[in-house]
């Protein structure tokens, strides 16, 4: 089994990876999915110039020396809400109520707030103030113009982005189809969560955790359950996993008397790479395809799991779907203690970062054991540590990986 770096094995997989497919789906349903649509708006925003307050529309020039000592004196000629339209245009001397939101009439340059202004009987108001030409007024297609590209193929579609989508009146949107990923956890001293432990046995936490990284990932979790170490289960369940789109599973890729996972799937088909990774946590790595689905043998200690799934899993699913963005976000932030480890695998640190006195800084989370569950529970980043460095002192910058 040769050694290869983290980047060099992630290529090697990306590689063999599709986008699924395009689907409509409403907007309502839109939510974190991926645009695989350059979204042009075919109206304007606003569709017409319109009052950004409540007050009155003038003409400018009307009320140049305005003051509260020496108020001017307009006649009020019609009332204009929002979604309604002048029925006049305004002369010299006039002025309409207008609400904000409400279009601005004809002949009208400038809205003067409610505020700066006195009702002078039923007909009249004083104008306690100027206004510039423009003032208050919100110019159509100043949000959006017809013609103007909006969101762009590839986003995750955020709160904000279907706020946008709807403003351009759009209800039916072109998202990219999520793949269905089989999960299977293997091991005999495996168990599901309703069983008792009886002796040296364990819950099947890899299962569900990679469950709700599929699922946070934009895929479908398909839960397959445990196989037991031997040839004869793992095939028969791989062969079940193998109705999903893509195939996930932890434990029995190591050098160990029951690690049968590689040896299985070998029976099973062409194409398995087996690689050591010069990472920490996460060495063995098992990635291939059988007929035309790829299948990802993960490790088994909880931690290593959870980080070989967001270093190589993630950015596959993220492929499937189509998503511009391949990587995780990363900062450059500041070590709040000294490092050390020794040369030759990179190593991932679950971390915490936080923004502090205008920096980040970030902050190993407790042990880092593969089977230290706790300390990625608590992290919100993954701290690279990079291949040959054996220690990075306190105060200097890392990069550090966020996590979803
Ligand atoms: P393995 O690679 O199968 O030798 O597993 C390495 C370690 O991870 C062993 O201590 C296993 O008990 C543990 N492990 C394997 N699969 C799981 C799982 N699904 N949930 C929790 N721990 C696991
Ligand atoms: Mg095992």
């Amino acid at each position: 089994m040769s050694m290869i770096q983290v980047q060099e094995a992630l290529d090697k997989i990306l590689c063999q990876i599709q986008f699924k497919g395009v689907e409509r789906v409403p907007l309502g349903q839109a939510l974190g999915r991926v645009l695989t649509e350059d979204v042009v708006s075919r109206i304007n925003n606003p569709p017409l110039d319109n009052s950004a307050m409540d007050g009155y529309a003038v003409i400018a020039e009307d009320i140049q020396s305005a003051t509260p000592e020496n108020p001017v004196k307009l006649e009020m000629v019609e009332e204009i809400a929002a979604g309604y339209t002048a029925k006049g245009t305004l002369k010299p001397g006039q002025t309409m109520r207008i609400m904000t939101g409400a279009p601005i009439p004809p002949g009208a340059d400038a809205v003067l707030m409610q505020e700066d202004t006195q009702k002078d009987g039923g007909n009249a108001i004083l104008c306690l103030d100027k206004a510039d030409v423009a003032e208050n007024i919100r110019r159509a297609g100043e949000d959006v113009k017809i013609g103007e590209g909006v969101i762009k193929k590839g986003t995750t579609l955020s709160p904000a982005h279907i706020g946008m989508l709807a403003v351009i009146g759009r209800s039916q949107i072109a998202v990219s189809q999520r793949p269905t990923v089989s999960i299977l956890s293997t091991g005999d001293e495996i168990l599901e969560l309703d069983e008792t432990p009886q002796g040296p046995q364990i819950f099947n936490s890899n299962g569900h955790m990679l469950a709700a990284q599929i699922k946070s990932a934009g895929g479908i979790p398909v839960y397959l359950g445990i196989a037991k170490d031997t040839e004869k289960d793992l095939m028969e369940k791989f062969e079940w996993a193998l109705k999903a789109d893509i195939v996930v599973s932890s434990g029995g890729v190591s050098v160990g008397d029951y690690d049968l996972v590689k040896s299985s799937l070998q029976k099973m088909g062409q194409d398995m790479l087996f690689w050591k990774v010069a990472m920490k946590p996460g060495k063995p790595l098992a990635f291939g395809r059988i007929g035309k689905t790829p299948i990802f043998g993960l490790p088994g200690n909880p931690v290593s799991s959870f980080v070989s799934f967001e270093q190589f899993v993630r950015p596959s699913l993220r492929k499937v779907l189509g998503c511009s963005d391949l990587s995780h976000k990363t900062v450059q932030a500041k070590l709040t203690r000294t490092i050390n480890k020794k040369p030759g695998r990179l190593h991932f640190l679950s971390s915490i970062v936080s923004w502090t006195d205008g920096e980040y800084t970030v902050t190993p989370a407790g042990e880092q054991g593969s089977g230290i569950l706790k300390s990625a529970a608590n992290a919100n980043g993954l701290l690279i540590f990079p291949l040959e460095a054996e220690e990075i002192k306190q105060g200097q910058e890392v990069t550090v990986q966020l996590l979803e």
